[in-house]
């Protein structure tokens, strides 16, 4: 009995090194952006243009984010298309560690739930 709950206080103290090393990591993740990249191409109002003719004017970027249920669209300028999508993929690297730290939580309640009932 005594080496099991050993055992468990070891999972345990390995599982909160392992979420330590997760948060460490989404430290490195400053230039998040939780958002959508748009791309769009339109038509002006300009008689006989070319857009008319299926060959639109853009594309223009955007960077869209949404609040309770209502999306803003912001600018962006095309030298910092790449910045805002490397933005994007990190929130989304972000996303994939809170994942695993809740999978730590959740076995971290059931271990020690277990480990109380050991001793
Ligand atoms: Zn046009």
């Amino acid at each position: 009995m005594k080496n099991e709950a050993n055992n468990k206080a070891k999972q345990i103290e390995d599982l909160k090194k392992k979420r330590a090393r997760l948060f460490e990591e989404i430290l490195a993740h400053e230039d998040l952006m939780d958002g959508t990249f748009i791309e769009r191409y339109s038509t002006c109002s300009r008689d006989g243009c070319k857009c008319h003719d299926g060959d639109k004017h853009g594309p223009r970027y955007y960077f869209a984010v949404t609040r309770d249920g209502r999306q803003k669209q912001h600018y962006v300028r095309k030298g910092n298309k790449d910045l805002v999508l490397a933005g994007i993929d990190s929130y989304q690297q972000v996303q994939e560690l809170l994942y695993e730290i809740t999978e730590i939580n959740r076995e971290l309640i059931d271990l020690e739930d277990d480990a109380s009932n050991l001793s």
